[in-house]
């Protein structure tokens, strides 16, 4: 079913995501390969229609977090190579192998199990080796005293039949700090995936075709890390504290309408726990989204959405479905007209910023029932409403 609501609603600029991938590509240049990282639903875009768009762009890769992701892409006809980040349970090995996906591999424990599965079935699993070069999370660790245990457990997983040892990547902790800290940190991870790769490629005799690291901060800031392939997210959504520098566009505005607007006089308490007190008579506006649509209960009167006449101060707590606006400096806005949360005028970062937390927290939290409208052209191309009607 169709929605034709307009409650509250994500415009997605699929031209702003174009511009942003040939930004992006010019800046790379034409040697390294472009990988666009689709997880959690393109960061809340929706990975679909932001998957075909990359793909028609010319991108070589994607990544997802799951294989559950990954299935998504393939069953609504998207063809081009996908890298699963996380982990994949071995039984499902064969689906892989099928639906060509490329499975990061992180441990030798894990190899073991695929190339088992993968020999069972009589298929070649591609897969890419995660080095964990200081984030601590995924990977080979191959820091100090570890690392020719890390290099010789790589050879391993490269000789194991029905694996193709296609890629060899590693993740930055702190690539878009600019402080000198940050930045020997970020270089000594560099040195040291340099470093891992240059020691197992001297044992096999093949080198890896797509050696990988940058993600966003280090698309901005670290050019001699590009190697083989970028990796970025946030930026291809034109987000984040590099995307105006960059000239990038953001890609989602979520907007929503006045749906009612009264006056109240001075001294009356506005929503759940009175924790705003009218200083004088105040025109309030309600507009229909809550926190059960992704907005941030800590942004109760501490924040404000965009009018057409100029920013709007929520007042009061934010409930699941509505919040509450201050008009009174704003008589031109009525019941009906939009407000923009955030997007191309009213920057996620600023309201990321007043929320105490990061841009990509705000972009994967706008909930399934907040109807993506995919725009190219200007046009309209399509919506989708995730529910289940
Ligand atoms: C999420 C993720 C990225 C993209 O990060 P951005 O900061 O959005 O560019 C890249 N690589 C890995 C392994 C990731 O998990």
């Amino acid at each position: 079913m169709e929605s034709t609501l307009r409650r509250t609603w994500a415009e997605i600029d699929l031209d702003a995501l174009a511009h942003n991938y040939h930004t992006l590509h010019r800046r790379i240049g034409p040697g390294v390969k472009f990988l666009g990282v689709v997880k959690a639903d393109a960061y809340g875009h929706g990975a679909i229609e932001v998957s075909r768009t990359l793909e028609e762009l010319g991108a070589d890769y994607l990544a997802v977090s799951s294989i559950d992701e990954a299935m998504e892409l393939r069953e609504h006809g998207i063809a081009m190579p996908i890298l699963i980040l996380g982990y994949t349970p071995p039984d499902q090995v064969e689906r892989l192998i099928k639906l060509h996906i490329t499975q990061a591999v992180t441990s030798i424990e894990a190899a073991e199990a695929y190339s088992a599965e993968a020999v069972r079935c009589g298929g070649t699993l591609q897969i890419h080796i995660k080095v964990d070069t200081g984030m601590s999370r995924l990977g080979f660790l191959c820091a100090g005293a570890q690392f020719d245990a890390c290099v010789a457990e790589i050879c391993d997983v490269c000789r194991l039949p029905g694996l193709a040892s296609e890629g060899i990547f590693t993740h930055f902790a702190v690539s878009d700090e600019g402080d000198e800290e940050s930045r020997a940190y970020t270089q000594g991870q560099f040195d040291l995936f340099c470093r891992c790769i240059e020691a197992v490629e001297a044992k096999l005799e093949h080198p890896f075709a797509l050696r990988h690291c940058a993600n966003t901060g280090a698309v901005a800031q670290w050019p001699q890390t590009y190697l083989d392939m970028v990796r970025p997210g946030l930026l291809l959504y034109g987000c984040g504290e590099f995307a105006g520098e960059l000239g990038l566009r953001p890609v989602m505005t979520l907007k929503t309408t006045v749906s009612t607007v009264k006056t109240y006089p001075q001294d009356t308490s506005i929503s759940y726990g009175r924790r705003y007190v009218t200083p004088r008579q105040t025109r309030i506006g309600v507009v229909p989204y809550g926190y059960a649509d992704g907005f941030f209960r800590s942004l109760s009167n501490n924040c404000s959405l965009l009018t057409a006449h100029g920013p709007a101060p929520v007042r009061g707590r934010i409930c699941m479905d509505m919040c509450m606006i201050d008009l009174t400096d704003l008589p031109g806005v009525n019941a009906g007209d939009e407000v923009e949360v955030f997007g191309v005028r009213n920057s996620v970062n600023d309201l990321a910023a007043a929320a105490n937390t990061i841009p990509y927290e705000l972009l994967t939290s706008v909930r399934k029932r907040v109807l993506r409208v995919y725009l190219r052209s200007g046009a309209e191309i399509g919506r989708e409403l995730l529910l289940r009607l």
